[in-house]
Parts: C-alpha cells; structure tokens; sequence
C-alpha cells in the first residue's frame, strides 16, 4: 500500500506538522473521495433503492478510515507528527440530515450494504441546515439552524439533473454523492438531491422562515415545523421532489443497465423507508405510462418493485394527506392515486383498507400496502401488533406480505469508531473475526475470569473519565467518574418517557434531602431534541433543566446525584455517551417504541438495560437472559387493552401512592418554581394528572423497584461485570449486517 502519510503530505502541500486540523482533515477527506471512486463497482443486474427522507450519517472521516483499513496508519503517522486525529475529527461538521432513529437506520444500512457487497443505493435530499440546532437558554430549548455543508465537503457534485412539475411551477434539481465505503469492500452511494436555486437569506429568527417560497426553501430544512398548513405542504413538496428524482434515476439506471421497463423487478428493488417516499409509487406508474407502458401493467411493474417498511404505530406519525393538498402541489399524482384508491375500493369491501379516506384523506401506509409486495416491520413484537392490531385488517387481506426484520446497527460505527478501548479488548480476547461476523462475540460468554471482567470495568472506568473531560469542556460541568451513569439519550417523546425518569430522580433527590444516601452517587444523564412545535416536550426538557440547577447547586445533593442534560444531541455526542453508560435507560410504554436502536448500542457497549417489554428489548431480554436485564412495567397486550377500554385514570394513581403524589406535586412544589416557569411547570403538571396520555403513573412503581434493584446490583462490581459480559456477548444479533442479510434474503433476493 502507498504510504498514506506522504499522501496526505503532498495533498496538503506541506509537512503536516505545519497543518491546521483543518487542513489535516479536507485532505484526509480528498484522499477518502479518491479512493472511495477507486473502489467502485455497481455490479449486479438488480439494485437496491433505500428511499428515504432521512439519514442520519453523522461525521464521515473517521468511520472511512476504518472502512478503508486506513484507521491505525493515519493515527499513527498524525500522532508521529504531533497532531491527534481525534483533534482532526473536531474540525468535521456532522451533517443531520435525520430526526432520531428512522434516520440513523438508514444510514447503518448503507454501511452494511456497501460492506456485504451489495448492489445498493441510498436516495435522499440534501438540506442544506439539515435538523436544527438545539440550545439551551434560561433552560429552554431553543432551535437555531445548524449549517453543515462546508466549501469541501463529503458532497460530490454529479451532472445529473431532472425536471420535477409541481403544480404551480416547475424546477430543476441537481445531484449530489456521497460515498458510502464498505468495511474491507466496495463503495456504493448516497445520491441526496437539491436545487440550486435554496437561499439561506430568507431565514428570519431562529430557525424561522417563509415557508411559502419554494424555490428557496425547498431543501433548507428537514422537516420544518408542520403544526400549519404551509409547513405540511413544504412537505409535500419535499417528498415529491425526492421521489421523483428518485424515480427517474431508478429508471435512467435501470434503462443503462440493460432493462425494458416491462421488467424492471428484475432490475430495481425500491425499499420505501416509512411513508414519506410512499408517492414513488403513483410517480413511477406515472413515468411508465409516459414511457407507453400500458396503465394496468404500470401498476403491477410498481407493485413487483416497491416494499414498505413500517417504523411506528403512533397515529400522528401515519401520514394522511388532504386530497386537496396533493391537487395543489402534485396535480399529476391525483388521478392515479384516485384510480389506485377505486381499484381497492372495488376489490375489497372494508372501507378501512381504502387508501381515501371520507374525510377526503390519503393515507399513505395504505398505498404501500396495497401497491406494494412486501410490508415489514422493525422488531419482532412490532410486527406482531402491526399483524394483529394496527394493520389487522391488511394481514387479512395479504398474509403473504408481512415479515419483520429485527433492525440492527452498524458495529463499525457503534464499537469499532466509538469504542477503540473495548474493540481491542474483544480482539485480545477472542480474534479479529468479530468484525465481520458479529456472531463470534458469543465467545466473550466464556470469559468468566475476575481478571477479564477486571479489565472490562477498567475499560468502562477510562471510558467515563473520558466523557467526565468532554462535559467539563463542552458544557462546563463536573460529573464523578466513580458515580452510576445512568442514561437516557433519545428524541423527547411522551411515549419515550423521560418525564418517568425524572419523577424518580425527584424522588431521589427527597431522599437524600431526608438523609438516605446512595451507596455510591449516582449522574443520571438526559440528552434529547423536542419537535419545536411539541409543547409537553419541550416542558420536560425544562423540568430536567431544573433539576439539572437542583442537584448541581444544592450541597446536600450534588456528591450523591446529579443530572445532566447533554446540549443538542446528535451522532457525535451518542459516540461520545454510549461507551461510558452503565445503565441504559430503555423506558418507552410497552407497544409505543417500533424497534429502537439506542438499546442495541448500550448493550453493545457494555451498558445494562433497564427497560420495558417494548420493541427491540423484548429480543435482548430474550437473548440475555433475565439476570442481565432490569425488566419492568404492564405488558404491550395489557396497554393495548387499557387503550381500547379506555380504563386508564393517571388521577387514581397519583391519589393512592404517596410517593408518586411527592413526586408529582414537586413540579410545582416551590424549589422548582424558584428555579423555572411557572406556565411550563404547571402545564406539565397537569398533563401528568390530568391525562399521562402514555401511561407514566401506571409503570411508575414498578419501574423505581426495578431501578432501585439495578443500583443494588451494582454494589458487586464481578457480578455487574458479568452482567456487562453476557450483554456484549449476546449483542451479534444486533448487527444490521445480519439485518440487511434478511432484507436481501426475503426482500430484495439480489443474488450474489
Ligand atoms: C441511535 C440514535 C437514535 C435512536 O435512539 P432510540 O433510543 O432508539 O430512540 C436517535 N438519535 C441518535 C443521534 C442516535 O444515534
């Protein structure tokens, strides 16, 4: 191989000692595009599309270095040169083109698809300030835009470029590649479209601005505030620009490759990544019929093509669009979608599986499963409730349809990137094989040694000096490395429950105001974005604020407990957090959490779950065992009951248990009135009381005596070790390699 140093040398024309960090990384970053581009090759005669309006990427150097195999040698030849790579890394923007989890899923996907070798592409957009910003300020969120696209940038510029009609106008976009490197193998790409014509001018305050100037707003943002009608519209005509790009690409691709259009499935599998892509389904029967493909055999072409993957059972979050929002934006979709819509109505008697609904609705979900040939969801108890419950009536109609695909997470990113100290140790332990074959991590099972479980304490202890340094220089705050980090990272959501959280950490804090102190201090750590238009959200991030001044100010308090609230969570600060966590707050109200990814990360790195019986954690509970896991809280089917009898009163919980009404009337106790806002105090207040729409009172018992159990546990640090041991070990299952495995083996069947 070239030595990698004097490349970088002569790319950055002069010694790198003489370089910023700056410099160091664009010229890292060149070398990377250059031999990204070396190591293409789009072989196969099908491809798979993943669409989708996210992914969350997060910084791309280091992750490259590693892909490439360059890792060891450039930190090397840096440090030589007296410059840490992990200086370099600062000097990289992280692009947020994601919300949470659904965006942070597509991009491990891509990685596992470049690194299985697969014929594969992501197809997004590129917004220019991507998600936004989040401050804190007299302990309120506060959204400001986040610009992440420097003059060099991971952006390639391509001459590609299509037209897309919307109904008053039409615009031209153009493409942009980001390369994704496989672990050891090809590249594939992320093609993010945009139009040139974006103006960051007409920002007004914060993250305001004139949600009605298409033409310079299309790509500013990611999912900019839809509480009104000119924001769900911007929407709209986000989604549609993607997907007719997308289609179009498809199709041009496709054409290059050898295909007919008559037999596109052959050449093209379109996973539709939740339903926000879901209008590249009437888009590419348009694009067909305009090709002189005849209109039923353009529907059937599509429905061979198209898969749709469900991430939620929420209700707000299945899109419906008003009609006669399509008809001013997409005019051109309406007939089809109208067409699609009768077809159904007339093969099925159910007015519940229409894709239009009375109130004049399309609802999107409905689309995709009709219009396409598979419908999955992202955990094993997700699917079940989408196949019994939520999308009963559609598993009655295409039982054939339903699969789940368990979602995993890039071990790249998620051990080797983020955790060097326990990578190594796996390695010393058990060989290097682990890092394409996740399942070897069974191994660790066997090292049951005080001398092994020794090191890994001592790899978490380093592990959370480190993140102790990154808070004091990030956000002047002083943690206790020999404290519990007990840690909730996550978007802020009700059903999420970071408001259960905090009522125990109220309770915690008047026990020790009482005298009964913790056997060893405990730094419960919060980081979380609230959707700007999300009122209760963003309450509960002003209640852990306070807190966060409570615990901290008060000397009573602050040697024992002490919360955090980490500012702007983001990828670069989940790398930073997981690796130190002892006990991962996993908390979501049992049916509510699709899948999460958070929870397979903690475990891999060592953290011990406290969680519900939802999503994701019912298979790591499975898998680990119930010794290695803090279980708590009703079940999904006894929660599905308590919605559909509507039996639920938060107000006879809060009556009957003394220290849930402690608790609970602190909110608005005078210590935190002294420190808060009163409205935001008392709203919360009362949505708790008054309605706790998620049913926090409910688990909340059982959930302090699980918590209290898990610190009890941790007083025998072998037993905890083992504990940490058994969940890394059990952690191979959660690799999307495998994930992405089962996607091409049901799904996309790619062949080799
Ligand atoms: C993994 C990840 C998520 C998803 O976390 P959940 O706990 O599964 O909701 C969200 N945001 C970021 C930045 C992540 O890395």
């Amino acid at each position: 191989m070239e030595n990698l140093m004097n490349l970088l040398k002569e790319q950055c024309g002069k010694d790198i000692a003489l370089c910023s960090n700056e410099e160091v990384y664009r010229g890292l970053m060149a070398m990377v595009q250059r031999e990204a581009v070396k190591r293409e090759s789009n072989e196969g005669k099908k491809k798979i599309y993943y669409i989708s309006a996210e992914f969350l990427i997060g910084k791309l150097l280091s992750n490259n270095l590693i892909n490439l195999g360059w890792y060891d040698e450039v930190r090397d030849g840096l440090a030589e040169a007296g410059k840490s790579l992990g200086e370099v890394e600062e000097a990289e923007t992280e692009p947020s083109l994601g919300n949470g989890g659904l965006g942070r899923l597509a991009a491990c996907f891509l990685d596992s698809m470049a690194s299985l070798g697969l014929n594969g592409a992501g197809i997004g957009l590129n917004y220019h300030l991507g998600l936004f910003k989040q401050e804190f300020a007299d302990r309120l969120q506060k959204e400001t835009p986040n610009p992440w696209i420097e003059e060099k940038s991971w952006l390639i510029p391509r001459d590609v470029s299509y037209s897309v009609q919307f109904g008053n106008m039409s615009v031209k976009s153009r493409l942009y590649d980001i390369a994704v490197t496989g672990y050891r193998n090809r590249t594939n790409w992320l093609h993010l479209f945009d139009i040139e014509s974006v103006d960051e001018k007409i920002l007004g305050e914060g993250i305001s601005f004139d949600k009605e100037d298409i033409a310079k707003n299309l790509t500013l943002f990611l999912y900019p505030d839809d509480s009104d009608e000119s924001g769900r519209k911007l929407r709209i005509y986000q989604q549609y620009f993607m997907v007719s790009n997308g289609a179009q690409l498809i199709l041009d691709e496709c054409v290059k490759r050898g295909c007919t259009l008559y037999d596109l499935p052959d050449y093209a599998v379109i996973q539709i990544n939740d339903t926000h892509p879901s209008m590249v389904i009437p888009e590419l029967i348009r694009l067909l019929v305009q090709r002189g493909i005849d209109f039923d055999e353009a529907v059937e072409i599509v429905r061979k093509t198209c898969a749709y993957t469900n991430h939620t059972i929420l209700a707000e979050a299945l899109e419906k669009w008003p009609i006669a929002y399509l008809k001013e934006v997409v005019p051109q979709l309406v007939p089809i979608i109208e067409i699609l819509d009768d077809r159904v109505r007339r093969q099925f008697k159910k007015t519940e599986v229409a894709i239009i609904d009375h109130d004049d609705l399309v609802h999107m979900a409905h689309m995709d499963i009709h219009y396409g040939f598979s419908v999955n969801g992202v955990a094993y108890l997700h699917t079940e409730i989408l196949k019994n419950t939520e999308l009963a009536d559609f598993y009655e109609l295409y039982p054939e349809k339903f699969n789940n695909k368990t979602n995993g997470i890039t071990f790249r990113r998620w051990l080797l990137h983020c955790n060097h100290p326990l990578a190594d140790f796996i390695t010393r332990k058990i060989g290097a094989s682990y890092k394409t074959d996740a399942d070897l991590l069974e191994k660790l099972g066997e090292l049951t040694d005080e001398n092994t479980l020794r090191e890994l304490l001592e790899i978490k202890h380093q592990n959370k000096l480190a993140l102790k340094r990154y808070l004091k220089e990030t956000q002047d705050i002083d943690v206790d490395e020999n404290s519990i980090f007990d840690i909730q990272i996550k978007r802020l959501h009700e059903y999420k429950r970071q408001q259960m959280n905090a009522l125990y950490v109220i309770h915690k804090y008047l026990e020790i105001k009482r005298g009964k102190i913790p056997s060893t201090p405990i730094t419960v750590i919060f980081g979380a974005k609230a959707a700007p238009a999300y009122k209760i959200a963003k309450d509960i991030i002003h209640l852990i604020l306070c807190l966060e001044k409570l615990t901290y100010e008060d000397p009573e308090v602050s040697p024992y407990l002490k919360v955090v609230m980490v500012e702007n969570y983001n990828v670069t600060k989940a790398e930073k957090l997981i690796p130190a966590c002892d006990i991962s707050q996993q908390i979501s109200l049992a049916s509510k959490e699709a899948s999460g990814t958070g929870n397979m990360k903690f475990m891999l790195n060592g953290a011990v779950t406290l969680g519900t019986m939802d999503g994701a954690n019912v298979e790591i509970a499975e898998l680990v065992g119930a010794d290695n896991i803090y279980i708590f809280g009703e079940s999904s089917e006894k929660v599905i009951g308590h919605y559909a009898k509507g039996d639920y009163v938060a107000k006879d919980y809060y009556e009957k248990n003394e220290e849930i009404k402690e608790a609970v009337d602190f909110i608005i106790g005078e210590e935190l009135m002294a420190i808060g806002h009163k409205d935001n105090l008392d709203r919360l207040y009362q949505e708790l009381v008054g309605k706790d729409w998620f049913m926090t009172l409910l688990d909340y018992q059982s959930y302090a005596k699980a918590r209290e159990q898990a610190y009890a546990d941790y007083e025998d640090r072998i037993g905890w070790a083992k504990k940490m041991m058994v969940n890394i070990s059990k952690a191979g299952f959660f690799s999307s390699d495998r994930t992405i495995r089962e996607y091409n083996r049901d799904i996309w069947k790619l062949g080799d």
